[in-house]
């Protein structure tokens, strides 16, 4: 599969629940945070998967902001992750050189692979460690920002 196809993939819409499970943790604004986090913790009862949730304040504009996430990450998830960050750090380094000097990352798959876009001309920048050695890729590498 080509890095753009993994790019899409990577950054298509899930359903709360199964970002959960794809990507270690969910965030939203919704306007029932008691319904969002009770739907989440009843499918993660149910496939017997810990998750811790919170609530922000109610704002003025009567949404809360949601996040769950998985409530246990073992030392080898941890180093994965570790790992895939330093590919991040390296993907971002060698895509400054070309002037993107912000890439922001979309979605990340916990040790495995992760999206990101450059903030200043939207250019794209894919990075997987299933890949030896680890893939670094993206339109953001073909040409300067702007
Ligand atoms: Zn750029």
């Amino acid at each position: 599969m080509g890095w753009e196809a993994a790019f899409d993939r990577l950054t298509e819409q899930l359903d709360p629940y199964h970002e959960l499970l794809r990507f270690g943790r969910v965030s939203a604004d919704v306007d029932d945070p008691d319904e969002w986090r009770a739907e989440l913790r009843r499918q993660a009862r149910r496939d017997k998967i810990p998750i811790r949730s919170f609530a922000s304040r109610k704002r003025p504009d009567g949404t809360t902001h949601v996040w769950a996430g998985k409530a246990r990450i073992g030392a080898d998830e941890l180093r994965s992750r570790n790992a895939l960050v330093a590919v991040q750090r390296e993907a971002a380094g060698r895509a400054e050189l070309r002037g993107h000097a912000r890439i922001v990352w979309l979605r990340a798959v916990l040790g495995e692979e992760a999206a990101g876009r450059c903030e200043g001309c939207g250019g794209r920048v894919y990075v997987a460690r299933t890949t030896t050695p680890p893939t670094i890729d993206g339109d953001v590498f073909d040409r300067r920002c702007g």
